[in-house]
């Protein structure tokens, strides 16, 4: 299939999105949409773009923090969490899990989580009804804001989730070696009994260590594992657990974590038989959304589409959806034809 043909047929892919920021999923289009509401002198388009322009990894941090400051009331949170479903919606996406960083939002106390979730909530219900795609929150800690600081959003967290089922899973972000996993071990030991799915970003910035952390707390899921590849007996227990990966091609090409694209270890994984997923982690300040990834896999690390097919379905399987809803999906994926 030339390339045209190939987008066509991996957009109409059935897929899951499974690492995805929120607040990272915020297109200039939709700063300009909130500005209208929330300016007297609204942004132009000309201008939010500029606010997603950065050098370095360092820079990039600057304009992801300047993108959710123009976050000014709880109701955007409901405008940004529809659209972002809306455009995952027009690549084939019919499941995500998203992060929302209350770890950010306890931080900077501008706005109340409470009425943060309210409207996210309400922003997800709209838009799964409007766009068929389901929609589960991870919440995001900031690990090197401190164990103190996490505690708090661990804790918010399991009470949020009595109120919201789609509350499903709680990670933890950030600087990796300024806050090491095994410091948090005893709070994913309380999240998980109180019912919470774990993941942790993990291997993206630095060493193995920081993954085999990761796993020895517990972690479900993995965030990235890029240096993953720099240690073979890593990689033997992630292939035996199968432990799924949320990777992220150009995210780690953009930041810098990886230098080169076809250093990028994500087909030699595949190849070793890990599990690994695709995604996109903040999509308009990389250029590139799930289905671009996925175009980006099947052209220049030549999967097939065959294998593309098994990395949708590896997305699935790796979610945190209902075993029912998991196998319709599955289903889906399966006999999805050419
Ligand atoms: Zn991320």
């Amino acid at each position: 299939m030339d390339a045209p043909d190939a987008r066509t047929w991996l957009r109409g892919l059935p897929k899951a999105e499974l690492h995805l920021h929120l607040e990272g999923s915020v297109t200039p289009e939709t700063l300009v949409e909130l500005s209208c509401k929330n300016d007297v002198e609204p942004l132009t388009l000309e201008h939010a773009r500029v606010i997603y322009k950065y050098e370095d990894f360092l820079s990039f941090l600057m304009s992801f923090k300047a993108v959710t400051e123009r976050l000014k009331t709880a109701d955007d949170y409901e405008t940004i969490t529809y659209n972002m479903v809306r455009d995952l919606a027009a690549q084939g996406v019919r499941h995500a899990e998203a992060y929302l960083s209350v770890g950010i939002l306890l931080r900077f106390d501008r706005l109340h989580v409470d009425a943060v979730i309210a409207a996210a909530e309400r922003g997800r219900a709209r838009a799964e009804k409007d766009f068929g795609v389901s929609l589960l929150w991870i919440i995001d800690a900031v690990r090197h804001f401190g164990l103190e600081e996490c505690a708090k959003v661990f804790s918010k967290t399991a009470e949020l989730k009595q109120k919201y089922p789609s509350i499903v899973g709680i990670g933890i972000g950030g600087d990796e070696a300024r806050g090491p996993a095994h410091e948090f071990r005893d709070l994913f030991q309380e999240a998980k009994d109180n019912g919470l799915h774990l993941t942790c970003h993990a291997g993206e910035s630095t060493g193995p260590q920081s993954i085999w952390g990761a796993i020895n707390i517990g972690a479900e899921r993995i965030g990235h594992a890029l240096s993953a590849q720099e240690d073979p007996e890593l990689i033997e227990v992630l292939s035996e657990k199968q432990i799924p990966l949320e990777l992220n091609i150009t995210s780690n090409l953009r930041t810098g974590c990886c230098p080169e694209l076809m250093e990028h270890p994500v087909k030699r994984y595949f190849e070793e038989g890990l599990m690994v997923t695709l995604n996109s982690d903040d999509p308009p300040f990389f250029g590139a959304n799930l289905l671009d990834e996925y175009e980006l896999a099947h052209r220049d690390f030549e999967f097939s589409l065959e294998q593309m097919r098994e990395l949708a379905a590896n997305s699935v399987e790796a979610s945190f959806l209902a075993p029912e809803k998991k196998l319709a999906l599955l289903g889906e994926v399966e006999r999805y034809g050419w």
